[in-house]
C-alpha cells in the first residue's frame, strides 16, 4: 500500500476522522518515515515543531486512529506498541541489535490456514525476530 501520494487531509475525512493539525501531522509521520514509531518517537520528533503537543494527544490520537482502521498496531514486544499505517496485511521483522522493524512482504494465497475455514478473521500480524541483513553482514567482517 503506497501512500506516499496520497491527500493526507482527504484520508482522514473519508475514514471519518476529523482532520486537526496535530492529527494531520502525527499521520503524516507515520506515512513519510515508515519506521513504525511508537509514542515516545512520535512525540518526540514531532514536539520541537508543534510545542502545544503532548503524549497524551499522540496516545490518543493512535488510539483514534486504530478504531478507525488506518493504523495497525505492532505488537512485536508485549511492553511495547508500535505504528503502521500501512494496515495491508504484511509481517514484520525486528531486528534484535539495532531495534529497527522492517515491513515483510507477504503472499497470504499460499499461507496454508487449515481449520480456519468458517472463521472469520479479523486480524493478522506475522513477526519474525532475529538479526537483520545489514547488522549480519556489519557482525561478519
Ligand atoms: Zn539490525
Ligand atoms: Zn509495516
Amino acid at each position: 500500500m503506497d501512500l506516499s501520494n496520497i491527500n493526507i487531509e482527504q484520508y482522514l475525512r473519508n475514514n471519518d476522522v476529523k482532520p486537526s493539525y496535530q492529527r494531520l501531522k502525527i499521520f503524516e509521520y507515520l506515512v513519510k518515515h515508515k519506521n513504525h514509531p511508537n509514542v515516545d518517537t512520535i512525540y518526540q520528533e514531532l514536539v520541537s515543531a508543534i510545542p502545544t503537543l503532548s503524549k497524551t494527544t499522540v496516545y490518543n490520537t493512535l488510539k483514534l486512529f486504530l478504531e478507525k482502521g488506518i493504523v495497525q498496531p505492532i505488537l512485536i514486544e508485549e511492553n511495547e506498541i508500535r505504528y503502521d499505517a500501512d494496515v495491508t496485511v504484511h509481517g514484520h521483522f525486528k531486528c534484535e541489535i539495532c531495534q529497527e522493524v522492517y515491513d515483510i512482504p507477504l503472499d497470504l494465497s499460499d499461507m496454508k490456514t487449515e481449520g480456519l475455514e468458517k472463521f472469520i478473521i479479523k486480524e493478522s500480524h506475522i513477526y519474525f525476530k532475529g538479526i537483520c541483513k545489514r547488522c549480519n553482514i556489519a557482525n561478519a567482517q
